[in-house]
């Protein structure tokens, strides 16, 4: 790409953690019956009327306010007339002259800034599920509440768009607006890409792209457009302002439309609706629930804890986890060690539930403790696996668990001493090839000791005793 610049915006669809629909009562589940959440609001029968739900409105101010966006006072909805199968009323209602907020950032690991052109409240679409020779529509998303996030085209490389993708996705979820989940389409990405002769001024002709379902194809697409784009130029051919369409098994993107079949949606005031007044106390009273955002905490983390910065990130990577990290660390102050713990068993554990961090129970406290034990040699590798295992979803008392379990590791040597002299003893092939300077040989004689001690023993105990014996 040596003699072109990219050029890269987003336009980022969330679904706002709503219970409700944002002009109807109707549920926003995500796993419920075909057409059971609806009701002739969503479904756009005659002379019904819309109400504003104002939970909608709060976390969309929310999410306007963690981007550092301007906040328009006086807002209004307008509808965006279309025909699509999966749309009831044949028209949306959006925002689109006055967006709820307007000129705001979101600040990246690098050091970058990406602007936000515009962040607006809208209402979801049905979904149709294409079947062989039929389609089916399921209006239970028509009218979940949705923020449309415009960023500015200041990304300039698909690791970019990447990068602001997972910290937009983040300070969302800290702030607990969305939960921002790609396979379930609580979040959606189109993206603007453009390359432009290194350094220009004039902005080149942009591609829209469509259909990306993961972060990762988002910037496979971009990635794969940017190539095509410059062979295009290179080639001396012009590029058309068209949408295509991401196709994830070929790793290509297809013409969907050209900009000759674009719609006009013919916006105009919704009359259903009044104007709203944005109140500076819903204003200040959203700013509680903002906190530390994820960019920040990191920093900080890196400052304080001194992790590595891929530990790090892992942490940030989950609201829960940044949080359970911090709690464990004033409990037990060895930053390494609870980080171990938590993304080592801990991680692999959570990763077994299908409700994730939801199911786990146990306090940091509790968590603590099973890292301070394992540090002082109180319990083992295996045991801390044990342990956490029957605490994580229940919380139970680690020191009864123990007890009860039998997890006490063995470190004393005359105990040890015992198994380790049986299982050379049972054992003289294996001794023959260690003493015939197979190393590794001596890892089966730490086994052998580990089985007759009901994994209890401490293994490195044991290696040093075992190492010992053998040195005569
Ligand atoms: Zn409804």
């Amino acid at each position: 790409m040596q003699e072109f610049d990219t050029v890269i915006g987003l336009e980022v669809h969330v679904q706002l953690n709503t219970e409700s629909k944002i002009f109807c009562s109707c549920s926003t589940r995500f796993d419920n019956p075909a057409n059971s959440n609806i009701c002739p609001v969503c479904c756009g029968y005659p002379g019904v009327l819309p109400v504003f739900n104002k939970k909608a409105l709060e976390l969309a101010i929310r999410v306007a306010l963690a981007l550092g966006c301007k906040i328009n006072k006086q807002i209004y909805f307008e509808r965006k007339n279309y025909f699509y199968p999966d749309l009831p009323k044949n028209y949306q209602i959006s925002q689109y002259k006055m967006p709820l907020g307007e000129k705001g950032s979101l600040k990246l690991p690098s050091g970058e800034t990406i602007g936000i052109t515009r962040v607006h409240l809208e209402e979801d679409a049905g979904k149709l599920i294409h079947k062989e020779n039929y389609s089916l529509v399921d209006l239970n998303r028509t009218g979940t509440p949705l923020l449309e996030i415009v960023s500015e085209p200041d990304m300039v490389s698909p690791e970019e768009a990447f990068d602001y993708l997972t910290y937009l996705k983040l300070t969302l979820q800290y702030i607990n607006a969305s939960e921002c989940n790609m396979e379930r389409g609580s979040l959606r990405c189109d993206a603007n890409i453009s390359l432009k002769e290194k350094g220009a001024a004039k902005l080149g002709t942009k591609v829209e792209l469509k259909n990306m379902n993961t972060f990762r194809g988002v910037r496979d697409a971009l990635s794969h457009e940017e190539k095509r784009q410059a062979k295009v130029l290179v080639s001396g051919e012009k590029i058309f302002q068209e949408t295509r369409l991401w196709d994830a098994k070929h790793q290509i993107t297809e013409v969907m439309r050209t900009k000759e079949e674009a719609h006009d949606y013919r916006y105009f005031p919704e009359p259903d609706l009044l104007d709203f007044v944005v109140t500076d106390s819903a204003v200040n009273n959203e700013k509680k629930y903002i906190g530390e955002l994820p960019l920040d905490k990191r920093e900080r983390f890196l400052k304080e804890y001194k992790l590595p910065v891929t530990e790090t990130d892992v942490i940030i990577s989950e609201r829960f986890l940044s949080s359970f990290f911090e709690e464990a660390c004033k409990e037990f102050n060895e930053p390494k060690k609870i980080c171990n713990l938590l993304l080592g068993p801990f991680l692999e554990q959570v990763n077994t539930f299908e409700e994730k961090f939801k199911a786990v129970k146990i306090s940091a406290v509790n968590f603590a403790k099973i890292a301070r034990y394992f540090s002082e040699g109180k319990i083992n590798n295996l045991g801390v696996k044990k342990v956490l295992s029957l605490c994580i979803v229940t919380n139970s008392n680690v020191d009864e668990i123990i007890a009860k379990e039998g997890l006490l590791q063995v470190s004393g040597k005359e105990e040890l001493d015992k198994f380790a002299k049986e299982a050379i003893a049972e054992n003289p092939k294996v001794v023959k090839e260690y003493l015939g300077g197979k190393v590794q040989a001596i890892m089966f004689l730490v086994g052998t000791v580990m089985k007759k001690t009901k994994g209890k023993a401490n293994p490195r105990v044991v290696k040093e005793l075992l190492e010992k014996a053998l040195k005569k």
